[in-house]
Protein backbone atom coordinates (compact mmCIF):
# COMPACT_ATOMS: atom_id res chain seq x y z
CA UNK A 1 0.00 0.00 0.00
CA UNK A 2 1.08 3.52 -0.96
CA UNK A 3 2.81 5.40 2.34
CA UNK A 4 2.88 8.78 2.96
CA UNK A 5 6.36 10.26 3.69
CA UNK A 6 6.27 13.19 6.31
CA UNK A 7 7.98 16.30 6.10
CA UNK A 8 7.06 17.37 9.56
CA UNK A 9 4.77 19.71 10.68
CA UNK A 10 7.71 21.75 11.98
CA UNK A 11 9.14 22.23 8.49
CA UNK A 12 5.61 23.48 7.08
CA UNK A 13 4.99 25.83 9.94
CA UNK A 14 8.13 26.68 11.54
CA UNK A 15 10.86 29.40 10.60
CA UNK A 16 12.71 27.87 7.27
CA UNK A 17 16.19 26.34 7.65
CA UNK A 18 18.72 27.92 5.78
CA UNK A 19 19.83 25.43 3.60
CA UNK A 20 23.24 26.58 2.72
CA UNK A 21 24.05 27.40 6.43
CA UNK A 22 27.52 26.18 7.11
CA UNK A 23 28.34 25.21 3.24
CA UNK A 24 30.48 27.76 2.58
CA UNK A 25 29.60 27.37 -1.31
CA UNK A 26 30.46 30.62 -3.10
CA UNK A 27 26.64 31.79 -4.37
CA UNK A 28 25.97 35.35 -3.51
CA UNK A 29 23.61 36.17 -0.78
CA UNK A 30 20.37 36.81 -3.11
CA UNK A 31 20.94 33.44 -4.48
CA UNK A 32 20.93 31.67 -0.55
CA UNK A 33 18.43 29.12 -0.88
CA UNK A 34 16.65 29.33 -4.20
CA UNK A 35 16.00 26.71 -6.80
CA UNK A 36 15.40 26.85 -10.56
CA UNK A 37 12.86 23.56 -11.93
CA UNK A 38 12.78 23.35 -15.28
CA UNK A 39 10.43 20.35 -16.55
CA UNK A 40 10.37 18.61 -19.60
CA UNK A 41 7.65 15.87 -20.90
CA UNK A 42 4.90 14.82 -19.97
CA UNK A 43 2.15 15.70 -17.49
CA UNK A 44 3.12 13.26 -14.82
CA UNK A 45 6.76 14.90 -14.84
CA UNK A 46 4.99 18.47 -14.69
CA UNK A 47 2.90 17.13 -11.58
CA UNK A 48 6.42 15.36 -10.30
CA UNK A 49 8.14 19.06 -10.69
CA UNK A 50 4.69 20.41 -8.49
CA UNK A 51 5.04 17.78 -5.66
CA UNK A 52 9.49 18.54 -5.52
CA UNK A 53 8.73 22.31 -5.84
CA UNK A 54 6.56 21.68 -2.62
CA UNK A 55 9.40 19.71 -0.90
CA UNK A 56 12.22 22.58 -1.71
CA UNK A 57 9.47 25.27 -0.51
CA UNK A 58 8.44 23.43 2.87
CA UNK A 59 12.24 23.20 3.43
CA UNK A 60 12.72 26.95 3.31
CA UNK A 61 13.82 26.90 -0.43
CA UNK A 62 12.22 29.99 -2.65
CA UNK A 63 11.91 29.61 -6.65
CA UNK A 64 13.53 31.76 -8.73
CA UNK A 65 12.65 32.29 -13.13
CA UNK A 66 16.09 31.80 -14.05
CA UNK A 67 19.55 29.40 -13.51
CA UNK A 68 21.20 32.44 -12.96
CA UNK A 69 19.49 33.76 -10.16
CA UNK A 70 19.19 29.48 -8.32
CA UNK A 71 21.62 27.94 -5.84
CA UNK A 72 20.06 24.70 -7.09
CA UNK A 73 19.15 24.31 -10.37
CA UNK A 74 17.08 20.92 -10.91
CA UNK A 75 16.23 19.33 -14.54
CA UNK A 76 13.04 17.28 -14.40
CA UNK A 77 13.78 14.90 -17.66
CA UNK A 78 12.09 12.91 -20.16
CA UNK A 79 13.20 10.00 -22.25
CA UNK A 80 10.25 8.66 -24.21
CA UNK A 81 11.78 9.45 -27.27
CA UNK A 82 15.68 10.67 -27.87
CA UNK A 83 15.38 14.07 -29.25
CA UNK A 84 13.32 14.58 -25.09
CA UNK A 85 16.68 12.72 -24.00
CA UNK A 86 19.46 15.16 -25.89
CA UNK A 87 18.02 18.43 -25.10
CA UNK A 88 18.63 17.82 -21.01
CA UNK A 89 22.48 16.90 -22.03
CA UNK A 90 22.52 20.37 -23.96
CA UNK A 91 21.06 22.30 -21.26
CA UNK A 92 23.67 20.35 -18.56
CA UNK A 93 26.14 21.26 -21.17
CA UNK A 94 25.88 24.79 -20.53
CA UNK A 95 27.33 24.62 -16.99
CA UNK A 96 30.64 22.98 -18.72
CA UNK A 97 32.47 26.42 -17.88
CA UNK A 98 30.47 26.98 -14.77
CA UNK A 99 31.05 24.91 -13.03
CA UNK A 100 33.09 26.84 -9.99
CA UNK A 101 30.09 28.92 -9.25
CA UNK A 102 29.23 26.45 -6.38
CA UNK A 103 25.67 25.92 -7.37
CA UNK A 104 23.70 22.98 -7.27
CA UNK A 105 22.97 20.76 -10.41
CA UNK A 106 20.42 17.97 -10.45
CA UNK A 107 18.86 15.49 -12.94
CA UNK A 108 15.64 14.21 -11.95
CA UNK A 109 13.20 11.99 -13.85
CA UNK A 110 13.59 9.52 -16.15
CA UNK A 111 16.90 10.52 -18.76
CA UNK A 112 18.48 10.05 -14.50
CA UNK A 113 17.17 6.79 -14.12
CA UNK A 114 18.04 5.70 -17.25
CA UNK A 115 21.25 7.30 -17.06
CA UNK A 116 22.11 7.02 -13.47
CA UNK A 117 25.48 7.37 -12.25
CA UNK A 118 26.93 7.92 -16.14
CA UNK A 119 25.26 10.82 -15.46
CA UNK A 120 28.38 11.93 -13.47
CA UNK A 121 31.13 10.98 -16.04
CA UNK A 122 29.62 12.85 -18.89
CA UNK A 123 28.55 15.73 -17.10
CA UNK A 124 30.66 15.55 -13.89
CA UNK A 125 29.65 19.18 -12.57
CA UNK A 126 26.05 17.17 -11.78
CA UNK A 127 25.77 16.65 -8.13
CA UNK A 128 22.00 14.84 -8.04
CA UNK A 129 21.01 11.86 -10.05
CA UNK A 130 17.28 11.36 -9.05
CA UNK A 131 14.70 8.64 -10.95
CA UNK A 132 10.93 9.64 -10.18
CA UNK A 133 10.70 6.14 -8.06
CA UNK A 134 13.07 7.51 -4.98
CA UNK A 135 11.28 11.00 -5.08
CA UNK A 136 10.39 10.64 -1.39
CA UNK A 137 13.60 10.11 -0.32
CA UNK A 138 14.73 13.93 -1.55
CA UNK A 139 14.54 15.46 1.62
CA UNK A 140 17.35 13.05 2.54
CA UNK A 141 18.96 13.72 -0.39
CA UNK A 142 18.81 17.22 0.04
CA UNK A 143 20.35 17.30 3.16
CA UNK A 144 23.27 15.11 1.60
CA UNK A 145 24.11 17.72 -0.54
CA UNK A 146 23.24 20.84 1.85
CA UNK A 147 26.06 18.99 3.83
CA UNK A 148 28.69 19.43 1.33
CA UNK A 149 28.30 15.83 -0.43
CA UNK A 150 29.23 16.56 -3.80
CA UNK A 151 27.30 13.11 -6.22
CA UNK A 152 23.91 12.11 -4.39
CA UNK A 153 22.28 9.56 -6.31
CA UNK A 154 18.43 8.12 -5.85
CA UNK A 155 17.77 4.90 -8.63
CA UNK A 156 15.82 2.46 -6.75
CA UNK A 157 12.67 1.54 -8.65
CA UNK A 158 12.19 -1.45 -6.25
CA UNK A 159 10.01 0.35 -4.34
CA UNK A 160 6.04 -0.06 -3.57
CA UNK A 161 5.52 3.23 -2.35
CA UNK A 162 4.09 6.36 -3.83
CA UNK A 163 5.33 10.07 -3.75
CA UNK A 164 3.06 11.89 -1.26
CA UNK A 165 3.72 15.26 -0.27
CA UNK A 166 2.60 17.58 2.60
CA UNK A 167 2.99 20.66 0.16
CA UNK A 168 2.13 20.58 -3.29
CA UNK A 169 3.18 24.27 -5.14
CA UNK A 170 0.32 23.86 -8.19
CA UNK A 171 0.88 25.66 -11.03
CA UNK A 172 -2.58 26.04 -12.57
CA UNK A 173 -5.01 27.84 -9.91
CA UNK A 174 -8.03 26.04 -10.98
CA UNK A 175 -7.05 22.81 -12.54
CA UNK A 176 -5.49 20.44 -10.04
CA UNK A 177 -2.86 17.11 -11.13
CA UNK A 178 -3.25 14.46 -8.68
CA UNK A 179 -1.11 10.77 -9.25
CA UNK A 180 -3.17 7.77 -8.51
CA UNK A 181 -0.80 5.06 -10.09
CA UNK A 182 2.98 5.66 -10.76
CA UNK A 183 5.14 3.70 -12.93
CA UNK A 184 3.68 0.86 -15.42
CA UNK A 185 3.16 -2.83 -15.57
CA UNK A 186 2.65 -2.95 -19.52
CA UNK A 187 5.29 -4.05 -21.38
CA UNK A 188 5.07 -2.12 -25.11
CA UNK A 189 7.97 -2.79 -26.48
CA UNK A 190 9.42 0.41 -27.39
CA UNK A 191 8.74 2.01 -24.32
CA UNK A 192 11.62 2.92 -21.47
CA UNK A 193 8.91 4.68 -19.27
CA UNK A 194 8.51 0.74 -16.84
CA UNK A 195 12.05 0.99 -16.66
CA UNK A 196 12.65 4.84 -15.88
CA UNK A 197 9.38 4.90 -13.67
CA UNK A 198 9.01 1.43 -12.11
CA UNK A 199 6.35 -1.32 -11.54
CA UNK A 200 3.04 -0.03 -11.01
CA UNK A 201 1.85 1.43 -7.52
CA UNK A 202 -1.62 1.84 -6.57
CA UNK A 203 -2.30 5.03 -4.46
CA UNK A 204 -5.15 4.29 -1.55
CA UNK A 205 -8.58 5.49 -2.85
CA UNK A 206 -9.17 7.13 0.41
CA UNK A 207 -5.79 9.18 0.47
CA UNK A 208 -6.68 10.20 -2.85
CA UNK A 209 -10.19 11.27 -1.93
CA UNK A 210 -8.90 13.08 0.68
CA UNK A 211 -6.81 15.21 -1.41
CA UNK A 212 -9.73 15.79 -3.72
CA UNK A 213 -11.30 17.37 -0.84
CA UNK A 214 -8.56 19.10 0.19
CA UNK A 215 -8.10 20.32 -3.38
CA UNK A 216 -11.89 21.88 -3.24
CA UNK A 217 -11.80 23.62 0.04
CA UNK A 218 -8.89 25.91 -1.69
CA UNK A 219 -10.47 26.62 -4.27
CA UNK A 220 -9.65 24.28 -7.29
CA UNK A 221 -13.00 23.06 -9.06
CA UNK A 222 -11.17 20.60 -12.14
CA UNK A 223 -8.91 17.82 -10.67
CA UNK A 224 -7.51 15.52 -13.52
CA UNK A 225 -6.11 12.19 -11.82
CA UNK A 226 -3.33 10.94 -13.87
CA UNK A 227 -1.89 7.72 -14.68
CA UNK A 228 0.31 6.31 -17.13
CA UNK A 229 -2.59 3.85 -17.28
CA UNK A 230 -5.08 5.75 -15.40
CA UNK A 231 -8.01 3.11 -16.06
CA UNK A 232 -5.62 0.07 -14.07
CA UNK A 233 -6.44 1.68 -11.37
CA UNK A 234 -6.79 -1.13 -8.54
CA UNK A 235 -7.62 0.16 -5.10
CA UNK A 236 -4.90 -1.50 -2.73
CA UNK A 237 -7.34 -0.91 0.52
CA UNK A 238 -10.08 -3.27 1.44
CA UNK A 239 -12.33 -0.47 -0.24
CA UNK A 240 -11.03 -1.97 -3.39
CA UNK A 241 -13.03 0.92 -5.09
CA UNK A 242 -12.82 0.41 -8.89
CA UNK A 243 -11.87 3.39 -11.44
CA UNK A 244 -14.92 4.03 -12.46
CA UNK A 245 -16.25 4.18 -8.55
CA UNK A 246 -13.15 6.38 -8.01
CA UNK A 247 -14.40 9.03 -10.45
CA UNK A 248 -17.71 8.97 -9.44
CA UNK A 249 -16.18 9.41 -5.72
CA UNK A 250 -14.29 12.45 -6.66
CA UNK A 251 -17.04 14.19 -8.92
CA UNK A 252 -19.16 13.62 -5.60
CA UNK A 253 -16.87 15.84 -3.96
CA UNK A 254 -18.45 19.57 -2.77
CA UNK A 255 -16.89 22.18 -4.56
CA UNK A 256 -15.30 20.03 -7.53
CA UNK A 257 -16.86 21.00 -11.54
CA UNK A 258 -14.95 18.67 -13.53
CA UNK A 259 -12.90 15.68 -12.91
CA UNK A 260 -10.65 14.31 -16.28
CA UNK A 261 -8.03 11.53 -16.33
CA UNK A 262 -5.46 10.23 -18.42
CA UNK A 263 -3.78 7.95 -19.94
CA UNK A 264 -6.07 5.22 -20.32
CA UNK A 265 -5.07 2.18 -21.70
CA UNK A 266 -7.39 0.12 -24.32
CA UNK A 267 -7.12 -2.96 -22.64
CA UNK A 268 -8.05 -2.01 -19.33
CA UNK A 269 -11.16 0.35 -20.99
CA UNK A 270 -14.61 -1.12 -19.61
CA UNK A 271 -18.25 0.00 -20.26
CA UNK A 272 -18.55 1.27 -17.04
CA UNK A 273 -16.32 4.33 -17.32
CA UNK A 274 -18.81 4.98 -20.07
CA UNK A 275 -21.91 4.91 -18.21
CA UNK A 276 -20.23 6.36 -15.49
CA UNK A 277 -19.58 9.50 -18.03
CA UNK A 278 -22.98 9.21 -19.01
CA UNK A 279 -24.26 9.59 -15.62
CA UNK A 280 -22.60 12.05 -14.45
CA UNK A 281 -22.18 15.59 -15.86
CA UNK A 282 -19.49 16.70 -13.85
CA UNK A 283 -17.60 13.85 -15.52
CA UNK A 284 -15.50 15.43 -18.76
CA UNK A 285 -16.81 13.88 -21.65
CA UNK A 286 -13.08 13.17 -22.70
CA UNK A 287 -10.87 10.16 -23.19
CA UNK A 288 -7.91 9.90 -24.35
CA UNK A 289 -7.25 6.79 -25.51
CA UNK A 290 -3.78 5.44 -27.36
CA UNK A 291 -4.00 2.99 -30.05
CA UNK A 292 -0.31 3.38 -31.50
CA UNK A 293 -0.98 1.93 -35.01
CA UNK A 294 -3.95 0.65 -36.91
CA UNK A 295 -2.47 -2.24 -37.84
CA UNK A 296 -3.01 -5.65 -35.90
CA UNK A 297 0.25 -7.04 -37.19
CA UNK A 298 2.34 -3.69 -35.99
CA UNK A 299 0.43 -3.59 -32.40
CA UNK A 300 1.38 -7.83 -31.62
CA UNK A 301 5.10 -6.63 -32.58
CA UNK A 302 4.55 -3.56 -30.29
CA UNK A 303 3.16 -5.69 -27.24
CA UNK A 304 -0.04 -3.78 -26.51
CA UNK A 305 -1.85 -6.66 -25.94
CA UNK A 306 -5.36 -5.60 -28.47
CA UNK A 307 -6.26 -5.85 -31.74
CA UNK A 308 -7.64 -3.41 -34.35
CA UNK A 309 -10.60 -5.14 -33.86
CA UNK A 310 -11.09 -5.08 -30.25
CA UNK A 311 -9.87 -1.70 -30.34
CA UNK A 312 -12.58 -0.49 -32.50
CA UNK A 313 -14.82 -2.14 -30.03
CA UNK A 314 -14.17 -0.11 -27.25
CA UNK A 315 -14.73 2.96 -29.38
CA UNK A 316 -17.70 1.76 -30.78
CA UNK A 317 -18.90 1.18 -27.00
CA UNK A 318 -17.47 4.99 -25.89
CA UNK A 319 -19.08 6.64 -29.89
CA UNK A 320 -22.80 5.08 -28.62
CA UNK A 321 -22.66 7.01 -25.07
CA UNK A 322 -25.88 9.21 -24.22
CA UNK A 323 -23.34 11.83 -23.87
CA UNK A 324 -20.38 12.95 -27.25
CA UNK A 325 -17.47 12.10 -25.89
CA UNK A 326 -14.58 13.21 -27.58
CA UNK A 327 -11.74 10.84 -28.73
CA UNK A 328 -7.89 11.30 -29.16
CA UNK A 329 -5.11 9.59 -29.71
CA UNK A 330 -0.95 8.85 -29.42
CA UNK A 331 0.16 7.21 -32.72
CA UNK A 332 3.90 6.08 -33.52
CA UNK A 333 5.11 5.55 -37.35
CA UNK A 334 7.54 4.12 -38.41
CA UNK A 335 7.80 1.13 -35.78
CA UNK A 336 10.42 -1.63 -36.99
CA UNK A 337 8.77 -3.62 -39.83
CA UNK A 338 5.51 -1.28 -40.35
CA UNK A 339 5.24 -1.65 -44.02
CA UNK A 340 3.38 0.87 -46.58
CA UNK A 341 0.18 -1.86 -46.01
CA UNK A 342 0.39 -1.33 -42.09
CA UNK A 343 0.85 2.12 -42.59
CA UNK A 344 -2.43 2.26 -44.68
CA UNK A 345 -4.24 0.53 -41.88
CA UNK A 346 -3.64 3.48 -39.06
CA UNK A 347 -4.28 6.12 -41.74
CA UNK A 348 -7.71 4.48 -42.73
CA UNK A 349 -8.44 4.02 -38.89
CA UNK A 350 -8.15 7.62 -38.46
CA UNK A 351 -10.61 7.82 -41.49
CA UNK A 352 -12.93 5.67 -39.01
CA UNK A 353 -12.73 6.46 -35.60
CA UNK A 354 -12.65 10.38 -36.42
CA UNK A 355 -10.63 11.28 -33.70
CA UNK A 356 -10.90 14.78 -32.25
CA UNK A 357 -7.40 15.02 -31.91
CA UNK A 358 -4.10 13.34 -32.29
CA UNK A 359 -0.24 13.32 -31.01
CA UNK A 360 1.65 11.17 -33.47
CA UNK A 361 5.52 10.23 -32.97
CA UNK A 362 8.24 8.74 -34.87
CA UNK A 363 9.27 5.97 -33.56
CA UNK A 364 12.89 6.89 -31.86
CA UNK A 365 14.50 3.07 -30.03
CA UNK A 366 15.19 3.23 -26.77
CA UNK A 367 17.84 1.67 -24.29
CA UNK A 368 16.62 -0.96 -22.69
CA UNK A 369 13.09 -1.66 -24.49
CA UNK A 370 12.55 -4.91 -25.99
CA UNK A 371 12.45 -3.31 -29.63
CA UNK A 372 15.76 -2.00 -29.28
CA UNK A 373 16.67 -5.88 -30.94
CA UNK A 374 14.21 -5.46 -33.84
CA UNK A 375 16.16 -3.33 -36.27
CA UNK A 376 14.83 -0.27 -36.89
CA UNK A 377 14.50 -0.44 -40.58
CA UNK A 378 12.33 2.54 -41.70
CA UNK A 379 15.08 5.43 -43.16
CA UNK A 380 14.14 8.80 -41.07
CA UNK A 381 12.77 10.55 -44.31
CA UNK A 382 10.10 7.70 -44.50
CA UNK A 383 9.14 8.85 -40.88
CA UNK A 384 8.80 12.05 -41.53
CA UNK A 385 6.66 11.39 -44.46
CA UNK A 386 4.88 8.82 -42.81
CA UNK A 387 4.02 11.41 -40.06
CA UNK A 388 3.30 14.66 -42.22
CA UNK A 389 0.74 12.71 -44.15
CA UNK A 390 -0.70 11.43 -41.27
CA UNK A 391 -0.82 15.31 -39.41
CA UNK A 392 -2.56 16.19 -42.96
CA UNK A 393 -4.81 13.76 -42.22
CA UNK A 394 -5.70 14.37 -39.35
CA UNK A 395 -5.83 18.27 -39.37
CA UNK A 396 -8.84 18.03 -42.39
CA UNK A 397 -10.64 15.30 -39.58
CA UNK A 398 -10.26 18.34 -36.71
CA UNK A 399 -11.32 20.60 -39.38
CA UNK A 400 -14.44 18.84 -40.19
CA UNK A 401 -15.10 17.82 -36.42
CA UNK A 402 -14.75 21.24 -35.20
CA UNK A 403 -17.03 23.35 -38.04
CA UNK A 404 -19.58 21.17 -37.21
CA UNK A 405 -20.30 22.84 -33.68
CA UNK A 406 -20.62 26.05 -34.88
CA UNK A 407 -23.56 27.53 -33.77
CA UNK A 408 -23.54 25.35 -30.44
CA UNK A 409 -22.93 26.65 -26.91
CA UNK A 410 -20.44 25.08 -24.42
CA UNK A 411 -19.76 25.43 -20.76
CA UNK A 412 -15.93 26.38 -20.70
CA UNK A 413 -13.46 26.80 -17.95
CA UNK A 414 -11.69 30.47 -18.57
CA UNK A 415 -7.96 29.92 -18.45
CA UNK A 416 -6.00 32.82 -20.05
CA UNK A 417 -6.68 36.49 -20.74
CA UNK A 418 -5.43 37.77 -24.26
CA UNK A 419 -3.62 40.96 -24.59
CA UNK A 420 -5.88 42.13 -27.12
CA UNK A 421 -8.89 43.60 -24.87
CA UNK A 422 -12.19 41.28 -24.39
CA UNK A 423 -10.38 38.46 -25.54
CA UNK A 424 -10.50 35.42 -23.60
CA UNK A 425 -9.61 31.50 -24.20
CA UNK A 426 -10.45 28.60 -21.94
CA UNK A 427 -11.47 24.56 -22.19
CA UNK A 428 -14.57 22.80 -23.04
CA UNK A 429 -15.80 19.85 -21.15
CA UNK A 430 -13.92 17.87 -23.90
CA UNK A 431 -11.19 20.01 -23.80
CA UNK A 432 -11.16 21.80 -26.95
CA UNK A 433 -9.84 25.37 -26.60
CA UNK A 434 -11.97 28.06 -27.35
CA UNK A 435 -11.20 31.61 -27.75
CA UNK A 436 -14.32 34.05 -27.58
CA UNK A 437 -14.90 37.59 -26.64
CA UNK A 438 -16.71 39.20 -23.48
CA UNK A 439 -16.63 42.36 -22.17
CA UNK A 440 -16.83 40.97 -18.75
CA UNK A 441 -13.74 42.87 -16.70
CA UNK A 442 -13.12 39.67 -14.78
CA UNK A 443 -13.84 35.80 -15.98
CA UNK A 444 -10.46 33.81 -14.99
CA UNK A 445 -11.21 30.93 -13.21
CA UNK A 446 -15.06 31.30 -13.95
CA UNK A 447 -17.33 28.31 -16.22
CA UNK A 448 -19.32 30.68 -18.72
CA UNK A 449 -21.47 29.41 -21.81
CA UNK A 450 -19.83 30.25 -25.08
CA UNK A 451 -21.63 30.51 -28.18
CA UNK A 452 -19.12 28.85 -31.31
CA UNK A 453 -19.07 31.20 -34.31
CA UNK A 454 -16.37 29.81 -35.72
CA UNK A 455 -13.81 26.45 -36.17
CA UNK A 456 -9.98 25.88 -36.98
CA UNK A 457 -8.69 22.57 -36.87
CA UNK A 458 -7.09 23.36 -33.39
CA UNK A 459 -9.64 25.67 -31.90
CA UNK A 460 -13.03 27.24 -31.35
CA UNK A 461 -14.06 30.61 -31.84
CA UNK A 462 -16.84 32.44 -29.75
CA UNK A 463 -18.92 34.61 -28.00
CA UNK A 464 -20.12 34.79 -24.34
CA UNK A 465 -23.68 33.95 -23.98
CA UNK A 466 -24.90 36.24 -21.11
N1 LIG B 1 1.09 5.38 -20.97
C1 LIG B 1 0.60 5.98 -22.11
C2 LIG B 1 0.08 4.91 -23.09
O1 LIG B 1 0.13 3.75 -22.83
O2 LIG B 1 -0.37 5.29 -24.13
C3 LIG B 1 1.56 6.94 -22.78
C4 LIG B 1 2.99 6.92 -22.42
S1 LIG B 1 4.11 7.91 -23.30
C5 LIG B 1 4.55 9.08 -22.10
C6 LIG B 1 3.27 8.90 -24.45
C7 LIG B 1 3.39 8.45 -25.86
O3 LIG B 1 4.73 8.52 -26.31
C8 LIG B 1 2.98 7.03 -26.15
O4 LIG B 1 1.60 6.86 -26.19
C9 LIG B 1 3.62 6.78 -27.48
O5 LIG B 1 2.79 7.16 -28.55
C10 LIG B 1 4.86 7.68 -27.45
N2 LIG B 1 6.09 6.89 -27.33
C11 LIG B 1 6.47 6.10 -26.31
N3 LIG B 1 7.65 5.50 -26.60
C12 LIG B 1 8.02 5.92 -27.84
C13 LIG B 1 9.13 5.64 -28.69
N4 LIG B 1 10.08 4.81 -28.33
N5 LIG B 1 9.16 6.27 -29.89
C14 LIG B 1 8.19 7.11 -30.28
N6 LIG B 1 7.12 7.41 -29.51
C15 LIG B 1 7.03 6.81 -28.31
FE1 LIG C 1 4.70 2.80 -21.94
FE2 LIG C 1 2.92 1.01 -22.71
FE3 LIG C 1 3.18 1.61 -20.09
FE4 LIG C 1 2.11 3.40 -21.77
S1 LIG C 1 1.27 1.37 -21.26
S2 LIG C 1 3.67 3.76 -20.23
S3 LIG C 1 3.25 3.05 -23.65
S4 LIG C 1 4.69 0.60 -21.38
Amino acid sequence: MGKAFDIGLQQLTGSPPDPWAGGGLPVTSSQRGTFFLETFGCQMNDHDSEKVAGVLLSRGYRQVESPEAASLILYNTCSIREKAAQKVFSRLGEFREKQQDGKIIGVLGCVAQQEGEDIFKRAPWVNLVCGSASYRKLPEMLAQLEAGNHHVTGLDTDTDETFETEVTRRDNPWRAYLTIIEGCDKACSYCVVPFTRGPERNRASDSILREVRQLADLGYSEVQLLGQTVNSYADPTPRRMRFSELLLAAADVSGIRRVRFTTSHPSDFGRDIVEAIESQPKLCEHVHLPVQSGSTKVLRAMQRTYSREEYLEKIGTIRAAKRPIAITTDIIVGFPGETDADYGETLSLLDEVQYDGLFAFKYSPRPNTPSLSMKDSIPEEEKSHRLAVLQDKQREIQRARNASLVGESFEVLVSGKSRREYQWSGYTSSHRVVNFASQAPELLGAYVQVRVTDATPNSLLGEHVI
